[in-house]
């Protein structure tokens, strides 16, 4: 059996690999690990490929929303509103930093945070929020630009799987006050173990991140402030600014590939295909579906044909046992309940073959069949 991953990053250095070679060489070659013109050619580069005025390489995406909304002067007695659907790392910092997350429920068909909910969650302590641009779809932002205009709030957009995402060609990252990315190694731009950075239009923000991430540092010696050891390193920069040139052609074929599954799936009873919001530009970084019926038999069937499929996410954050303190109690977000029991991802990356896809096609196929028997 020819087992087909959720992602082969394998695949995706091999595709590249003299470059990236070549760029963990030169650094090896000049010791210059922490730092120096790596970080930058590779902050340049990227806040570039998102049309945003600047990028602050961070140590990874968590650390980059933590250090966003530490800047931002998120603290105890504030509320951020924000989605249960997504990775636990969206609310990790809100938490942290001694504020509140207020969850919002979901769009049924986006899975996207819902704009209309946000409206019933403001309250006087509101001081943010982090729409997540969920699996490389964008999130409904003309809506929550408007609303934090209207209520004074900043935006702070949870992009760490939206790397060339776009709304009306406008992408990830220069929608929002700030906007954080993730280079974990399977996420759309993956470095070769953590990484992750910050986009923004302002260059104060900036300033003042790039300060946080480095202890402060104003001179080698000379401490403006009390920062964090958050840098990120020069030979995952390098790495990142290797694979870098790659990224559009990368998304194409994610494109492509979800464009394949669409057709492959859209008349098999039981299963609901993504569904891409007018205007947008999606990155595909997860391609799900959801399915009726037994959902985890239909999940085993796929792992016992050899594929990889996930979900994402089986627990949505209001119900993690972390999260007890808050009170949340199922049946509080239903629409994000529904989906975390409906979802599959299914395997998705550039370097995947025709053969894989109708593979995994086929498996499902048979999967569903045999979860309604
Ligand atoms: C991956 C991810 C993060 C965290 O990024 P790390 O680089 O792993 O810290 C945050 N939010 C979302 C939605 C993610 O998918």
């Amino acid at each position: 059996m020819n087992e087909i991953p959720l992602v082969d990053l394998k695949a995706n250095y091999l595709s590249n690999r003299d470059e990236i070679d070549a760029a963990i060489a030169r650094v090896i070659g000049n010791t210059s690990f922490i730092g120096g013109p790596e970080v930058r050619a590779f902050e340049d580069a990227f806040a570039e490929s998102q049309k945003v005025k600047r990028c602050v390489g961070i140590a990874s995406g968590t650390a980059a929303l933590y250090l966003v909304m530490k800047a931002l002067g998120i603290g105890p007695g504030d509320e951020v509103i924000t989605t249960p659907h997504t990775f636990i790392a969206t609310i990790e910092p809100i938490v942290s930093l001694g504020a509140t997350p207020v969850f919002c429920d979901i769009d049924a068909r986006s899975f996207n945070i819902d704009p209309a909910q946000i409206v019933a969650a403001i309250t006087p302590h509101t001081k943010a929020i982090v729409p997540v641009h969920l699996y490389g779809q964008l999130a409904d932002m003309d809506a929550i630009m408007n609303i934090a205009t209207r209520h004074k709030l900043w935006v702070i957009e949870d992009a760490a799987q939206a790397h060339s995402a776009a709304r009306d060609g406008k992408r990830a990252g220069a929608w929002g006050h700030a906007a954080c990315f993730s280079f974990y190694p399977g996420k759309n731009l993956g470095a070769f173990g953590d990484g992750g950075a910050m986009c923004t239009n302002d260059d104060a923000l900036a300033d003042h991140i790039a300060k946080l991430r480095d202890h402060g540092r104003s001179t080698k010696y000379e401490h403006d402030l009390l920062g964090y050891g958050e840098r990120l390193d020069a030979l995952q920069a390098a790495i990142l600014g290797a694979k870098l040139p790659h990224l559009e052609a990368w998304t194409d074929v994610r494109r492509n590939h979800a464009d394949f599954y669409d057709r492959a799936l859209r008349d098999i009873p039981g299963v609901s295909t993504p569904a891409v919001k007018d205007r947008v530009a999606h990155a595909y970084h997860l391609y799900v579906i959801s399915v009726e019926g037994d959902r985890d038999a239909i999940l085993a069937g796929l792992k016992a044909r050899g594929i990889g499929a996930g979900i994402h996410y089986p627990i949505p954050l209001h119900l993690q046992p972390a999260m007890r303190p808050y009170g949340g109690k199922p049946g509080d977000l239903p629409i994000t309940e529904h989906a975390a029991r409906t979802i599959i991802s299914l395997p998705i990356y550039p370097e995947m073959s025709e053969d894989q896809q109708d593979s995994v096609v086929a498996a499902l196929v048979e999967s569903l069949a045999e979860a309604v028997r």
